[in-house]
């Protein structure tokens, strides 16, 4: 079987910035799949189904059919790069994916990913559900407050309306809350997984010691 390395953690620890660096350095390919929920909670705010229908929301998660590139998220033919990244879908993403046909219907399409060759599987719980088997697990957390201040610079990077850092704060942890306290599948470390905490890393220092750790 293809090697696959687990990177679970909470909100803005830095997990997809280090996961694509270290799927390039290891020559793996790269699974986001916080960005499929993303993609999946974007289409039931288009389709204007009730938050909390669940039936609903799994017929209509059944029969779409997302496309993960190296740059870019598809779903149903539409290009969602830049939409699941907005406040509002933000803030819903967790109810969404707290719903047992969404997470069915997903965790399904990521083990397939697992076929087509070794991967570096970014999320919630890679190493607690999708690959319970991976070769290397990691658990990558920082602080709430270093994660808000990194949200903060994200966000002026891309020239964005600043957003208090109290306020970014209150929303990663809510979003914590809500996906470490969701019934199916919560946000957890894995018994094995190895647990690295990035407040004083830089990404570069995080990649290397996940590529160490995996070339060990
Ligand atoms: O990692 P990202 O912030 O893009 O994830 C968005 C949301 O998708 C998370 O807050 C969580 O609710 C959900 N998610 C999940 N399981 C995963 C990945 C993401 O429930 N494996």
């Amino acid at each position: 079987r293809a090697p696959i390395v687990a990177i679970d953690g909470p909100a803005g620890a830095g997990k997809s910035t280090v996961a694509r660096q270290v799927a390039r350095a290891l020559g793996l390919l790269y699974l986001d799949t916080g960005a499929m929920y993303r993609a999946v909670t974007w289409l039931v705010l288009q389709s204007g189904l009730a938050l909390d229908d669940e039936v609903g929301i799994a017929e209509l998660v059944s029969r779409a059919s997302i496309d993960l590139t190296p740059t870019e998220v598809w779903i149903n033919e539409q290009n969602v790069t830049q939409a699941i990244r907005s406040i509002e879908v933000t803030s819903r993403v967790s109810a969404i994916s707290a719903q047992r046909a969404v997470r069915r219907e997903l965790v399904k399409q990521q083990q397939q990913w697992g076929n087509k060759g070794g991967i570096v599987a970014e999320g919630r719980d890679i190493g607690t559900h999708v690959f319970p088997n991976a070769e290397l697990k990691i658990f990558l957390t920082a602080s709430v407050q270093e994660r808000a201040r990194r949200r903060q610079q994200d966000f002026s990077v891309q020239g964005e309306q600043s957003v208090s850092l109290q306020q970014l704060e209150r929303d990663i942890s809510e979003r914590d809350r809500a996906d470490s306290n969701r019934s199916i599948s919560p946000l957890r470390k894995a018994p094995d997984a190895i647990e690295i905490q990035s407040d004083r890393l830089s990404i570069a220092e995080v990649t290397e010691r996940i590529v160490n750790l995996y070339q060990q």
